[in-house]
């Protein structure tokens, strides 16, 4: 190993990413170096590359970015326990402290001065990543590097598309981006009865169809109620999965839910969106903000999951060499992929 490595860095506070030459971290007694394989682009990176208001105020310069990855383990610290070199790992990319009433409660996803790695801390778009032993998931054999670099998004679905039982139940999924789409695959993996997702966008509706047996509808041109009369769905659904941030999304879930209803929401709405809430109470709905992953908790789910049938596979739609990058991010920026995956070997 030479002293230095190849990183997608952050480097001017301007649209855009650079590859640099950079120092390979060095880590500390409970850290683990891994040697990085494979990496996807978040909506986040976009964000990032984009230079928008929200990086601007987050992400300090220069940053190595990135933090859904897949690699193995090539150095530990020295009081780390439980972990070999050579292993096959992913690991959460929020770096949780200890001291928090809801950390020490086990509660790590709720830690308020967590930390992200490729957002506030240096990321994974690199050739090594420093992550703290704490922070590592090892895969097992059935969960190759690209599935492993995307668990980080596949948690997000996860975490939310569980928030609820679902078994036996009808479930409405706003926005097919990535997330979307995995949420409605784990949704119908366990035993939801009707899975239907929405899109403005008739390829990212295709590439539902694509990934998972779900029906799809794109509001611009198909009526929604129409669909649940199809169905034979009689009173609404019961619950829905809000993956889009859009305004428009939120109201006509709310409008379609069952009386007592209940909505996970992931999706980022981009400002202040002003919410029916008589709506919500007369309809008896519950809805619940999710943030990330439970960790661990949405990692073992989810792990199980894709060791028992879920297959995800279909939602990669690029696959590029690092050194290609751009092209990647182009084709996110597109705004019609599902994920796409760089390869660092
Ligand atoms: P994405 O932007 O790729 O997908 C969002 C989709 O919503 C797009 O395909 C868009 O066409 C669709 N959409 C827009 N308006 C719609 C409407 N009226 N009805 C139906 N669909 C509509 O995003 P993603 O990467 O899949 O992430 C999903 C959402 O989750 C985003 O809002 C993202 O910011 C958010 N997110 C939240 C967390 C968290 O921890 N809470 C983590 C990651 C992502
Ligand atoms: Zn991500």
């Amino acid at each position: 190993m030479t002293n230095q490595m190849k990183a997608l860095v952050k480097a001017k506070p301007e649209p855009g990413l650079w590859m640099e030459h950079r120092p390979v971290p060095e880590i500390g007694p409970d850290d683990v170096l891994i040697r990085i394989n494979k990496t996807g682009i978040c909506g986040t990176d976009i964000h990032i590359w984009n230079w928008d208001d929200w990086a601007a105020k987050t992400v300090p310069v220069p940053l190595i970015t990135g933090h859904e990855f897949a690699g193995e383990i090539v150095d530990m610290g020295r009081d780390v326990e439980d972990l070999i070199v050579g292993q096959r790992v992913s690991g959460e990319g929020h770096l949780i402290g200890k001291t928090s009433r809801q950390s020490r409660a086990g509660k790590f996803h709720l830690d308020p001065a967590t930390r992200g790695i490729g957002v506030n801390e240096p990321g994974a778009f690199a050739e090594y990543l420093r992550l703290p032993a704490f922070n590592v998931v090892p895969l097992p054999d059935v969960i190759d590097d690209e599935i492993g670099a995307i668990l980080d998004p596949l948690g997000n679905a996860v975490h939310t598309a569980l928030s609820f039982d679902l078994v036996g139940e009808d479930v409405l999924v706003t926005g097919a981006g990535p997330i979307g789409i995995m949420a409605a695959a784990v949704a119908r993996h366990v035993g939801a009865r009707h899975v239907v997702v929405t899109d403005l966008n008739d390829d990212r509706l295709a590439l539902a169809a694509r990934v998972a047996d779900v029906v799809t509808v794109n509001p611009k041109h198909q009526d929604l109620a129409g669909i649940v009369s199809d169905l034979k769905m009689k009173e609404g659904f019961d619950v829905g999965l809000e993956m889009s941030g859009s305004q428009a999304a939120l109201d006509q879930m709310v409008e379609a839910l069952v009386m007592g209803g209940r909505i996970a929401l992931l999706g980022i709405p981009p400002g202040k969106s002003p919410v029916d809430w008589s709506r919500i109470v007369f309809k008896a709905i519950t809805i619940k903000g999710v943030y990330g992953r439970e960790i661990f908790e949405t990692w073992y789910k989810m792990i199980a999951m894709l060791e028992n049938g879920l297959d995800v596979r279909n939602v990669i739609t690029h696959r590029f060499k690092v050194d290609d990058f751009r092209e990647g991010f182009e084709v996110m920026r597109g705004g019609s992929s599902g994920k796409v995956v760089l390869d660092w070997t």
